[in-house]
């Protein structure tokens, strides 16, 4: 028979499952996100998925808000995340600490997500841009890869945090068994 699993039942099986490596240096980063509820929305996603920590910049808001709390239903008590004040700097940081710093966009010579895999311990950034505009210019000639999500519909782009939500699985998967 199917039963649905209590609150405290899926919180025990959470918390027994072990994150990859992959995923706990996995960092997602948000530059010029406009809205609030976005911005909450991918802190949960983030703590669902064991990613390592969130990077926020521009105008992107900042915890504490109420309107993140709200759709991060806290989990930004629970994922490290830092406010980074001079985004090409960083990039450049990361890239000399090993990272490959990949953003989420629809980009001429993106490659397509779902035919990226990654080295089993690859670290990754993953930049994610505005609502409207997408990355900043002036961050991507400072990228290593643009990573894009194919679509088949009518629109032309999902929401940042939907789009999220998916490369976070993406990668939970990718680095399974790694
Ligand atoms: N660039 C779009 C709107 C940005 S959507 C436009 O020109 O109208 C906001 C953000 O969501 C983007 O910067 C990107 O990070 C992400 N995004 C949305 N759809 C995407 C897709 N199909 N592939 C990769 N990233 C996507």
């Amino acid at each position: 028979m199917l039963q649905k699993k209590t609150t405290k039942e899926i919180l025990e099986e959470n918390l027994s499952r072990k994150v990859s490596s992959g995923m706990s240096s996995l960092k997602i980063w948000l530059h010029n996100i406009r809205s609030l509820h976005n911005t909450g929305s991918v802190f949960r996603s983030c703590d669902a998925f064991g990613a390592g920590e969130i990077f926020l910049s521009g105008y992107t808001p900042v915890p504490p808000r109420p309107e993140i709390t709200k759709t991060a239903l806290g989990a930004e008590e629970f994922v490290r995340w830092r406010y980074v004040e001079n985004p090409i700097k960083e990039i450049e940081q990361l890239k000399q600490n090993g990272y490959t710093v990949a953003g989420i966009e629809q980009s001429f010579n993106s490659l397509l997500l779902n035919q990226f895999l990654p080295k089993p311990e690859q670290k990754l950034c993953l930049i994610l841009g505005n609502e409207v505009t997408g990355i900043d210019e002036e961050i991507l000639p400072h990228l290593d890869l643009c990573l894009e999500i194919p679509q088949f519909g009518k629109k032309h782009s999902l929401n940042v945090s939907v789009t999220a939500g998916i490369v976070l699985y993406h990668f939970m998967k990718a680095f399974e068994g790694c």
